[in-house]
């Protein structure tokens, strides 16, 4: 048996088969052919058998994810079958006698090009759907296979280099039982959506995918961090008894689904969840959660081919705010960039995306895309408890233009004669350290703050939160971050404004008596969290909770924060 240790991204044990998830080596030379007419007939037949596999995966996304996310599969089958495409590529083979896989590579590259330098976005796109035929198509020729998450029907564990928060949203979770990547942080979404959807996983492992064979026996241990490849049947008896134990545990927890989030010293404060999609609704309810603390509107962007209309964008607001039935729904405005990419809009490779062209920067120039959220947004306003919050925001003026925006499309849609609620909260979050240093002045301004610490510690300790290898930088529990914290907890509190905190360290064991202390309002985690931290916070007095504060500000080190902690929680 060889074991991995990785960082526990998802609660939970997982035992089953591999499955790599791994691009595959589409590598090949451009080679002379004495027989055209064969090398097109292994042409035919490679696209055969793309467009059945393309028609099988239509097929399951359709089912499993909907109609608007096979559509892409659609776009593909169209690619396959269009002439102006086909002709040149038997027509090369015929004439320069190359081979097929140099023909086909050569014919795409051109079209690829072609379609990238028009304006028009939609003919733009069509040329990332021609690279991924292309990838297909090569993929028969050389007899090797193109994996897609989508297409797994048996139990199995996937392994992979690392997931897009797009290949997460694709597993199902019916086969997928666990994952575990090389690379990876346990803020990367790929980690946060695992925990939404309850798939045990393990990320950051390095070689994970070095060491595991397709059909390895694997466990994944989301409690501890560690993968065991090829058990010994007395390790698999072992977790089977750990994972028994963790369901009657979650059990337990399961009982204060309808109790109120309030301190050992009658201190109440919120437990609220973040989803990424309406479909996320049922594990909130099934979890108590008392508000939408984070709604990540940038999932309803992804795994298309095009921007969502302003309407569909509306039916997903609606539904959310109409689920949760008047109980408070935090709406964040789109912020793609960092790991969350939308290949279909385009944008030049940075070199360091996590500080670049993202989120409100992003809004604030491509306008059309920040007004038209805006609008689905207001109109949605009227069937619940909406809250509006911008991300990224830098700098007041960020927030102002912002502001001024969101008034602009307000005016407008009244002076269409639609209504619009006259309540919505408009919030920011505080992820950015300038910010949270300039949080007294933003409280003048804003009805609340939520701070995102995901980013806040990558940015204040300048540590990628995606890069195992500095993760030892990566302390949520930093006398630097709880001092941070404070800060704009304290600022927001003293203009009446309420704080809350939608990073995953609000959903954090060892954090959650720190936020307590501080004087968090709201607590905004993973659903499959709440309970877990309902049950601990029913444990805490708020007064002890405080003092432990005032004593932990002025410790020196994450290490001796934990250990004040777990003294004062025993
Ligand atoms: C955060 O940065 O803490 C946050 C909640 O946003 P995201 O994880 O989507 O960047
Ligand atoms: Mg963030």
């Amino acid at each position: 048996m060889t074991s991995l240790k990785g960082i526990a991204a998802s609660n939970g044990i997982a035992i089953a088969k591999a499955y790599r998830l791994v691009e595959p080596d589409l590598s090949f030379d451009k080679k002379t052919i004495d027989n055209p007419a064969a090398e097109i007939e292994r042409f035919r037949l490679s696209m055969e058998k793309s467009k059945s596999e393309l028609e099988l995966i239509r097929k399951n996304a359709e089912e499993n994810l909907g109609a608007d996310k096979a559509a892409i599969f659609e776009a593909h089958l169209l690619v396959l079958s269009d002439p102006e495409l086909i002709a040149p590529i038997e027509e090369q083979i015929t004439n320069e006698k190359v081979n097929v896989e140099a023909a086909l590579k050569e014919t795409a590259d051109m079209f690829v090009k072609m379609f990238e330098q028009m304006e028009n976005e939609y003919m733009k796109e069509r040329a990332a759907d021609i690279r991924d035929v292309t990838k297909r198509v090569l993929s028969h020729l050389l007899g090797v296979q193109i994996v897609n998450p989508s297409m797994i029907s048996e139990e199995v564990i996937v392994i992979a280099e690392d997931l897009t928060p797009s290949d997460t949203a694709q597993l199902n979770k019916q086969f997928v039982k666990g994952f575990t990547t090389d690379i990876g942080g346990r803020t990367s979404h790929s980690a946060i959506m695992a925990r939404s959807l309850e798939i045990p996983a393990v990320v950051g492992t390095k070689t994970a995918t070095a060491e595991i064979k397709n059909g390895d026996l694997v466990i994944v241990d989301g409690l501890k961090g560690e993968v065991h490849i090829n058990p010994t049947p007395e390790t698999v008896q072992q977790y089977q008894q750990v994972h028994l134990q963790y369901e009657a545990q979650k059990a337990e927890w399961a009982k204060l689904v309808n109790e109120k989030s309030v301190s050992a010293d009658g201190f109440h404060v919120e437990l609220a969840a973040n989803i990424g999609t309406p479909k996320d609704l049922k594990g909130v309810k099934l979890n108590g959660g008392e508000a939408i603390g984070l709604y990540r509107t940038e999932f309803l962007y992804m795994g298309r081919d095009q921007l969502p209309t302003e309407e569909e964008q509306f039916e997903a607001y609606k539904a959310v705010l109409e689920g949760m039935e008047g109980k408070p729904v935090v709406v964040r405005t789109l912020d793609i960039g960092g790991d969350k990419e939308l290949p279909y809009m385009n944008l030049p490779k940075e070199m360091n995306p996590f500080l670049g062209f993202r989120a409100i920067r992003l809004c604030l120039e491509e306008q059309d895309i920040f007004r038209t959220q805006l609008r689905a947004l207001l109109r949605a306003s009227l069937f619940g408890n909406l809250k509006i919050m911008f991300p990224m925001i830098a700098t007041l003026d960020e927030f102002r233009s912002a502001k001024k925006i969101l008034e602009e499309e307000k005016q407008k849609l009244i002076g269409q004669g639609q209504k619009v609620s006259e309540k919505i909260e408009l919030g920011i979050m505080v992820e950015i350290p300038s910010t949270a240093v300039l949080a007294d002045q933003f409280a003048k301004e804003v009805d609340f703050f939520s701070i995102g610490t995901n980013d806040l510690i990558q940015y204040t300790m300048a540590a990628d939160r995606m890069n195992q290898r500095v993760s030892y930088l990566y302390q949520p529990y930093s006398p630097s971050i709880l001092r941070l914290v404070k800060m704009v907890i304290d600022a927001a509190h003293s203009q009446g404004k309420w704080a809350g905190m939608c990073g995953e360290m609000a959903g954090d064991e060892i954090a959650i008596p720190l936020l307590l202390g501080l004087g968090l309002d709201e607590f905004s985690m993973s659903a499959t969290s709440i309970l877990k931290a309902r049950s601990q916070i029913r444990n805490l007095s708020k007064a002890d909770m405080e003092k432990l504060t005032g004593e932990v500000l002025n410790l020196q080190t994450t290490s001796q924060v934990i250990e004040a902690v777990k003294n004062a929680t025993k």
